[in-house]
């Protein structure tokens, strides 16, 4: 080996630089803040359901409850005007009198019956009432951690993307001054290699694969030219020596 830097040394520093992009990249893709923001989300999505099927069980209990109003109001307008015609004095034959006065309590029971109705329906909409208080004031702290989950993934992002962008500055201002030649050989390397495209060879072995070279290779690559690229045979890396 000689002591002059290998003219692909250089290469083994763009790949570092390459490395640390892939890994902000990475990074950038499986930020932990993106999916607090979707767990928040989907709680949303899942409070917003329950408040239409609560809002839904509410209008239905309402309606009930109108519904019974105005058949009470009804039934009490006949009670009155049955009581006018028993007290009013145009009807007088006794039979007919009794008619009015059974069909009277036959009516103020349908009236019980539907002022138990209307209580029973009160009753009902209570905890729908305390469920819808509750639903809001849960839907007020998702709001709130919504906000605070898009904040922070909109933070963590400009960070990391900061930081992307920097190092690709780096890789651009080193690409720039770097052997166009080599680099162009780098690119190939990476496109075709499944590990590393460039590996030191350090004492005999590749750093790529971590494989001993046989001692006839290493003697080989001692005798050639710094400028001849040689590959390690195991896992196919540039090999800087
Ligand atoms: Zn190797």
């Amino acid at each position: 080996m000689t002591d002059e830097p290998s003219p692909f040394a250089p290469l083994l520093d763009l790949q570092r630089i390459d490395i640390a992009l892939t890994q902000l990249h990475h990074r950038l893709d499986h930020l932990p803040e993106r999916a607090a923001l979707a767990e928040v989300e989907a709680q949303l999505v899942a409070h917003r359901a329950a408040l239409a099927a609560l809002e839904d069980d509410q209008r239905g209990v309402m309606a009930d409850h109108k519904r019974a109003e105005d058949d009470l109001a009804t039934l009490e307008a006949k009670i009155k005007s049955e009581e006018r015609r028993l007290y009013g004095g145009t009807v007088k034959a006794a039979k007919e009198l009794q008619a009015i006065e059974d069909e009277l309590v036959s009516l103020r029971h349908r009236q019980s019956d539907f002022e138990d109705q209307i209580l029973g329906l009160l009753d009902q909409l209570e905890p729908l009432d305390a469920r819808a208080e509750s639903l809001a004031r849960d839907g007020a702290e998702l709001e709130a951690r919504h906000q605070a989950a898009t904040v922070a993934l909109a933070e963590v992002e400009a960070e990391v993307s900061a930081e992307l962008a920097q190092v690709e500055a780096e890789r651009a201002a080193f690409v720039a001054a770097a052997s166009a030649e080599h680099v162009a050989l780098y690119e190939r390397l990476r496109r075709n290699v499944s590990g590393n495209a460039v590996a030191l060879l350090s004492a005999g072995s590749c750093t790529g694969c971590h494989l001993a070279l046989p001692s006839a290779e290493v003697a080989r690559l001692k005798r050639l030219d710094p400028d001849e690229p040689a590959y390690c045979e195991e896992c196919g890396a540039l090999l800087v020596r």
